[in-house]
């Protein structure tokens, strides 16, 4: 059975290949015209079934009277003057989805969402200010990176992050069945090194997610005390440091080797060169790289960036403990497509203030 949009119709997006030929030959299909469907999908990234030829009429006809190709329609690109695009799609009930294609030397990088909105909270984060909307569907987030492909044809799209707006780990059951798809060799053929989940840290879930994908687990930890944490990251007051790291510890991570561990730099909260020490005890002995995230700003928010120095300051001084450490390079900022600026601005949905409340230092 393939899910239904809210008119009945088929949604054929975002099934693992094994279900939608046997949904295709329970529907009369040869095996041919199966595999041509599969194809007509995510190798020619086809919108439209009149557009087919590689499937029989009679086939084509059939489809187009009873299923859907894409479940999301591009609203708007817009390219920030470092080459980065925020791509925004539609839902069918109006919500808006965004995705963030980063080019790099050879090859690219595609940001996608996995919810709209999210209801981790994190203080720090535009997104959080929207709340939980609802989950995407595994054809949403597989169609972020079809649309994207055949909007951006020349471009290599070769590396997948689930680093957009929502927490991925929240709906897994939509985002295997979309990871399955992105990284099937007959189609959208991703390789399982080149499609990372990021997670706020939901420990049962990070369990699930290495169990039954192979994508490759990103942690973001982003304090190295409970009390910064617990009140930067409300998902700590569940699954605290010590929880978490020993869940990550006890990963069976054989073929993904190493974890990411992001880390946001908020100025006098968390990027003290003691912080880089006590990030240092945590990760001790655990196969990971860090990722240095210095926060990105957005309206209405009270948190700052640390200055370069500071954070060049902090990195130096986790590699001088021989951690592997990078810094994620501020890209898409001039059009908010940068790390947390996904999501309505706080001036069109007003909601709470964005303070950074109850934090112990907040230099000014
Ligand atoms: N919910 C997932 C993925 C989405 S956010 C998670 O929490 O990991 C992707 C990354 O951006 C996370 O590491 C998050 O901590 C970081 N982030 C959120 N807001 C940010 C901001 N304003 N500036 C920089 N990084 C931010």
């Amino acid at each position: 059975m393939l899910p239904r949009d809210h008119e009945g119709r088929l949604l054929l997006k975002g099934v693992p290949r094994p279900q939608l030929l046997a949904w295709a030959a329970e529907q009369g299909l040869r095996p041919g015209q199966a595999d041509a469907l599969w194809a007509a999908l995510y190798r020619k990234l086809r919108s439209d079934f009149a557009v087919m030829p590689e499937l029989d009429r009679a086939v084509r006809d059939g489809l187009a009277a009873t299923a859907r190709l894409d479940a999301l329609r591009l609203e708007s690109v817009k390219q920030a003057a470092d080459g980065t695009s925020k791509l925004v799609f539609a839902t069918d009930d109006g919500a808006a989805v965004e995705s963030v294609l980063i080019p790099g030397p050879e090859r690219a990088t595609l940001c996608v969402s996995s919810q709209v909105g999210c209801a981790m909270n994190c203080q720090f984060c535009l997104t959080a200010t929207m709340g939980l909307a609802r989950n995407l569907g595994a054809a949403e987030i597989v169609d972020q990176l079809v649309i994207a492909r055949r909007r951006f044809p020349d471009v290599w799209i070769s590396n997948v992050v689930f680093m957009g707006m929502g927490e991925p780990l929240h709906n897994l059951d939509q985002v295997l069945p979309a990871i399955a798809v992105m990284v099937d060799d007959h189609g959208l053929g991703l390789s399982q090194r080149r499609v990372t989940v990021s997670t706020s840290g939901l420990v049962p879930q990070i369990r699930r997610l290495v169990a039954e994908s192979p994508a490759q687990l990103a942690v973001s930890i982003n304090a190295t005390t409970d009390e910064v944490r617990d009140a930067i990251m409300p998902v700590n007051r569940k699954y605290p440091l010590a929880v978490l790291f020993a869940a990550l510890r006890e990963l069976p991570l054989a073929r993904r080797a190493r974890v990411t561990l992001e880390y946001v730099l908020l100025a006098g909260v968390n990027d003290s060169l003691a912080d880089a020490e006590r990030l240092a005890e945590w990760v001790r002995g655990l196969p990971c790289k860090l990722n240095l995230i210095p926060w990105n700003p957005h309206p209405g928010s009270e948190f700052r960036r640390p200055e370069p120095e500071q954070v060049a300051a902090f990195k130096a001084h986790l590699q001088g403990l021989r951690l592997n450490t990078s810094i994620r390079a501020t890209r898409g900022d001039d059009t908010m497509a940068a790390c947390g600026q996904l999501g309505r601005a706080p001036a069109e949905s007003p909601r709470r203030p964005r303070r950074p409340h109850g934090l112990p230092v907040i230099a000014s």
